[in-house]
């Protein structure tokens, strides 16, 4: 994990915001997989706003790590998990009316307060209130006297791939905001992530962003506000050669015979397998880079081993480093090709390096 570099992109980042607007930083899933102490300690002391994660376990981890940061938690807590919001002064997600009367009966009971962020369902069909309901439940909220309303937000569903729908859900989200008197003055409205659109814009009543891959070096969608923002990759997945071996034209490669080698062949045992994040699907897809060049990936990926054709690189050697994802020059495997050839997303991507593979910061 280049840390400097996660360094670097902050700043730019922040450079790139308009004053007003907050930063959230996503940092979920032990920080897209990056290590959750190491980057929350980064986002600290390059002053963000606020930190945003899935659940009262990681809001706690970062809590323990520093007072006084908003955490806000964005899946709906369990009602045994309630308490924890009260514990490490934490705020909520809040969807629909029962979850505001058990948590406004909860923070009666200790005599304090619990923070709230509305979602609002604009078009993702998940989390939140649906939008033709808002107003009402904000109007409702408004009446809980152990109820703080900080945010509000939403959430696209397509916002790096679909920007027409982007803005029929932005048009929903706006129109609740219009038509909802009274709306406390610090209020935190947000939209956007990584891919969102209306983070620069001026005016405008949005006045935070949520953060996530953008700050890890990749820019989901060179369209969006942020596209632009020179941001480097922080995460590179490396392993090592295990073994070398010789093999015979016609020999058939790993589990199922998948691949059968059309000429004699020398084949490097990587020490990385689904194991440890390798995707099965890069089974006869993908390559790796050795000595800066590339090595296609044959047969079915393995739980503990990758097998690559070494044919053409005849230098490689037992113990060489090998390149999954990241620089090897002069090639480079970037996390979004990486991702595109095993069929998915960055965000899966970062998230399925396992905890068997040894994270190293420099
Ligand atoms: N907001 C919510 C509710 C999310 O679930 C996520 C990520 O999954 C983000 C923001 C951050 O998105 P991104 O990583 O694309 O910036």
């Amino acid at each position: 994990m280049d840390l400097a570099a996660f360094e670097r992109n902050l700043k730019r980042i922040q450079a790139a915001l308009p004053a007003h607007m907050r930063y959230v930083a996503v940092v979920k899933a032990d920080a897209y997989g990056h290590g959750m102490p190491q980057i929350v300690r980064r986002l600290m002391q390059s002053g963000v706003d606020c930190f945003a994660v899935a659940n009262v376990s990681e809001a706690a981890d970062i809590r323990h790590m520093g007072a006084g940061w908003p955490i806000l938690v964005l899946s709906p807590l369990l009602p045994q998990e309630d308490y924890f919001l009260i514990q490490h002064d934490l705020t909520a997600t809040v969807s629909t009316l029962d979850e505001c009367e058990r948590l406004n009966s909860l923070a009666l009971a200790h005599s304090t307060i619990i923070k709230v962020h509305l979602k609002i369902d604009t078009g993702m069909g998940r989390l939140g209130v649906w939008h033709d309901s808002a107003t009402e439940l904000l109007a409702k909220i408004s009446t809980y006297p152990a109820l703080k309303l900080e945010g509000v937000y939403t959430h696209f569903s397509s916002a790096d791939s679909d920007p027409s729908f982007t803005q029929i859900q932005r048009k929903r989200f706006l129109d609740v905001i219009a038509t909802t008197t009274a709306l406390p003055p610090e209020l935190l409205i947000h939209a956007d992530n990584s891919a969102g659109i209306d983070t620069l814009s001026s005016p405008s009543p949005f006045n935070a962003v949520r953060i996530g891959l953008l700050q890890f070096g990749i820019p989901p969608y060179p369209e969006s506000a942020l596209g632009r923002v020179a941001v480097e990759p922080v995460f590179s997945f490396h392993t090592r050669i295990g073994l070398i071996k010789e093999l015979p034209a016609h020999t058939d490669i790993s589990y199922a015979r998948t691949h059968r080698l059309s000429r004699d062949s020398r084949i490097a045992i990587l020490t990385a397998g689904y194991g440890d994040g390798v995707p099965l699907k890069l089974s006869n897809q993908g390559s790796v880079l050795i000595r800066g060049q590339r090595c296609a990936i044959l047969g079915r990926v393995t739980m503990d081993q990758t097998i690559v054709d070494v044919t053409d690189c005849p230098e490689a050697k037992i113990g060489d480093h090998v390149v999954l994802i990241g620089k090897n020059a002069p090639n480079e495997i970037t996390a979004t090709e990486f991702s595109h050839t095993a069929q998915t997303i960055p965000w899966e991507t970062l998230c399925s390096v396992t905890k068997r593979v040894t994270r190293v910061y420099v």
